[in-house]
C-alpha cells in the first residue's frame, strides 16, 4: 500500500504522520520544534516514519516559500529555517520527491481531505494561531496563489503589522492581536481580572489566559473576543464577496474560543457581504484534529498525479 509522509512544522511542534493514499494515518509523531538544527531533528523523524511504501515526503510551514525550487525563503516564526533548500537537502537524503507548501494551504487541503470541507469543491479555511493564514480549495483543488488573507486590510490607518503596513486583518483577528490589545487597554488603566494574571506582569498575558478570563465572565476579556469577532467578520465579508464561497471554514489553536466571538462574526457576515452571496455561506468549525500534516501528506498523491 503506498503512503505519504506529512510534516507540519509550526513554530511549538512538528507534527509528522505517515498516511495512506486513502487518507488513514498509519503512524504519528509529534515532538517539540528545536531551537536549532531543525533539518537533524525533522530527519531524526522522517527515519521513524520511513517504509519502503513511501512515494514521497510534503512539509507544510508558516511563511513565504518559493516552491518551485523546495526553499523556505522567510519563515516568521522560525527564523533559523530562512533559505533552507528543503525539497534538495531531503531529496538527496531519502531519495524520494519532496513538496513544500504553506502551512495555512496545507491546512485548507487538510479540510478538503478529512476535515468540515469534505463536502464542498469551492471553500476558503482560515486558520486561527498566533497569526492569522488562509488558504482556499477551488473547484475540488487547492488553489495556488498566495491567499495571505491575514495582510487584508481592514482599517487605512490601523494598528501596525509586522508585515510593515497598517491596519492588517491579522492585527485585529489573532492571538497576537488579542495579547496586544489586552496590554494596551491595561496600560491605559482598564479594569480586568487579567491585570493579576503573572503577579500583575500583565506584559505576560498569553491568549489562552485572555480566553480563561473571559470565560470566567471578565467584561474586558470578553469585549477583546468581540472586537477580534467584528473584524473577523469584516475579513470574512470581503472574502464572501470576491470569490463568493460555499463554506468558510475556521480552525487553528484560538478555535475553542468559537462561542467568544462566532456571533460578532455572523454579525458583521450579514451587515457586510452581499446578501445573494452571504446568505448561501456556511461558516463552520474545523473537525480536524491533526492539523496540517494530512494536507501535506495528501498534497504529495495529489501532486504525483499530476506530474
Ligand atoms: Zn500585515
Amino acid at each position: 500500500m503506498k503512503s505519504a509522509i506529512g510534516i507540519d512544522i509550526g513554530g511549538t511542534n512538528i507534527k509528522a504522520i505517515r498516511m495512506s493514499e486513502t487518507g488513514d494515518v498509519l503512524n504519528k509523531i509529534t515532538e517539540p520544534t528545536p531551537l536549532n538544527n531543525i533539518p537533524d531533528k525533522i530527519s531524526g523523524i522522517i527515519r521513524r516514519l520511513l517504509s519502503s511504501e513511501v512515494s514521497g515526503i510534503g512539509f507544510g510551514i508558516a511563511g513565504i516559500i518559493d516552491k518551485k525550487n523546495g526553499i523556505i525563503l522567510e519563515s516568521p516564526n522560525i527564523s533559523s529555517l530562512n533559505n533552507t533548500p528543503v525539497k534538495a537537502l531531503f531529496e538527496k537524503e531519502f531519495s524520494v520527491p519532496v513538496i513544500i507548501e504553506n502551512d495555512a494551504n496545507v491546512y485548507a487541503y487538510s479540510e478538503k481531505l478529512v476535515g468540515a470541507g469534505k463536502k464542498f469543491d469551492n471553500f476558503v479555511a482560515i486558520t486561527l494561531g498566533t497569526g492569522l493564514g488562509g488558504g482556499m480549495i477551488y473547484k475540488g483543488r487547492l488553489f495556488e496563489g498566495a491567499f495571505e488573507v491575514g495582510h487584508m486590510i481592514v482599517e487605512p490607518e490601523g494598528r501596525f503589522c509586522p508585515c510593515g503596513n497598517h491596519g492588517c486583518l491579522e492585527s485585529y483577528a489573532s492571538g497576537r492581536a488579542l495579547v496586544d490589545r489586552a496590554i494596551s487597554l491595561l496600560e491605559k488603566g482598564e479594569k480586568s481580572i487579567l491585570r493579576e494574571s503573572h503577579e500583575g506582569n500583565f506584559y505576560k498575558i498569553t491568549p489562552e489566559i485572555i480566553y480563561k478570563t473571559a470565560f470566567e465572565g471578565d467584561t474586558l476579556s470578553r469585549d477583546i473576543f468581540r472586537e477580534f469577532g467584528r473584524y473577523l467578520g469584516i475579513g470574512i465579508a470581503n472574502i464572501i464577496n470576491i470569490v463568493s464561497p460555499e463554506a468558510v471554514i475556521l480552525g487553528g489553536g484560538l478555535i475553542g474560543a468559537w462561542d467568544l466571538f462566532i456571533e460578532d462574526v455572523k454579525r458583521e457576515v450579514s451587515k457586510r457581504a452581499l446578501k445573494s452571496l452571504s446568505q448561501k455561506v456556511e461558516i463552520l468549525k474545523t473537525t480536524l484534529s491533526e492539523g496540517g500534516s494530512i494536507g501535506a501528506a495528501g498534497l504529495v498523491f495529489s501532486q504525483l498525479k499530476t506530474d
